[in-house]
């Protein structure tokens, strides 16, 4: 592991460092992908100084399949330097049939961080996140759960993913009531969805929660995947989560658009838009997905160059608003 490729931020008021850059296994880590395909990118990841591994429950096809395929390479490659990665997995998204299978009830999440463990051969997590908000469940149950989870030892910390700013304020009141601080959020954004400039990171801070962000590269459309149409073997190809009608006349334009700003700074659009991401100390990592060791590999040196100018952010600015 060369830790000294990657720079590593402080989770919010905690004292866990996460690098810029993490690695998300939500595609690429289940079906039609071969075992040795999805290790080269995780030891390449690990050769980049990415300490960091985010999963859950659900990720596949089929559901458990990337908690599965990490758990085969950990045994194979990674169980030496446990102590030296920081893995994260959720649930609350249908698992499994009849009432317990889904939502924030202590009964469905004990069971589904279990089944996580089981599948990822490890003792414990980092990090385990509530996947979404559950309205019907009692915000207490939920806080409580995840108090329950860190005293039992399944993991070490406890996040929130795509939570409002007003809920994420009541459960982190009511985590720090018990004792188990709340570690992280994990909203989505990016050059073009910037929802969580409005409230939710001036929640964070205040509160002192650190703040992954997922999607930073729109799943793809923020890199140069699709300036000549949509490639065969594309995500937007594929067509689960990003479809064809995503690859907008809009989007393509603003992609070439900034296209001159990112080679002006000596960057592919990949390395501005994560960099972009970065550029506020209030979000700690930000967390991309590879299908290949080297778009990874490309994508982490954004890290060479974090700063911007006013003149470069103004300039961004307009292009989105165009
Ligand atoms: P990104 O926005 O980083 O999109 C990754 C995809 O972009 C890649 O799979 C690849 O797609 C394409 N790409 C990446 N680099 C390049 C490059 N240099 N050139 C061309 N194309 C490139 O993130 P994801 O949407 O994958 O999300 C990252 C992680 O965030 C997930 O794995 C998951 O852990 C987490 N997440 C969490 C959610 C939540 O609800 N909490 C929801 C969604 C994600 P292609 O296949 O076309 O090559």
């Amino acid at each position: 592991m060369n830790h000294d490729r990657q720079p590593y931020r402080r989770c919010g008021r905690s004292g866990l460092l996460l690098p810029a850059i993490s690695l998300g296994l939500w595609h690429n880590f289940g079906d039609g992908r071969t075992l040795e395909s999805q290790r080269e990118i995780l030891l390449k990841a690990l050769d980049l100084g990415i300490t960091h591994f985010d999963l859950a429950d659900r990720y596949g096809p089929p559901l458990g399949a990337a908690e599965h395929t990490f758990g085969a390479i950990h045994r194979r490659d990674l169980r030496p330097l446990r102590d030296q990665i920081v893995v994260s997995t959720k649930g609350s998204n249908p698992m499994w049939d009849g009432p317990y299978g889904k939502g924030n009830s202590r009964k469905h999440l004990l069971a589904t961080l279990d089944r996580s463990l089981d599948r990822l051969g490890l003792d414990f997590v980092d990090i385990f996140y509530l996947h979404r908000e559950d309205p019907e469940t009692p915000l207490e149950e939920q806080a409580a759960t995840l108090d329950h989870l860190v005293r039992t030892g399944r993991t070490l910390y406890v996040g929130v993913s795509n939570f409002s700013p007003e809920a994420t304020t009541e459960i982190a009141a009511l985590l720090r009531g018990l004792g188990t601080p709340l570690l992280v959020h994990q909203p989505r954004y990016s050059m073009i969805r910037r929802g969580i400039e409005e409230k939710l990171l001036s929640v964070l801070e205040r509160e002192g929660v650190g703040c992954v962000v997922y999607s930073p590269l729109a799943q793809g459309l923020l890199t140069d995947r699709y300036l000549d149409g949509i490639p065969d073997d594309s995500r937007a190809a594929e067509g689960r989560f990003l479809g064809r009608s995503d690859v907008t006349p809009e989007v393509v334009g603003f992609v070439r658009a900034i296209g001159a700003i990112a080679a002006e700074r000596g960057q592919t659009v990949a390395q501005m838009a994560l960099a972009w991401a970065l550029r506020d100390p209030r979000v700690t990592s930000v967390l991309v997905g590879a299908s290949s060791a080297a778009q990874l590999e490309s994508n982490v040196a954004a890290v060479d160059r974090l700063g911007f100018t006013d003149d470069e952010l103004a300039a961004l600015d307009r292009a989105a608003k165009e």
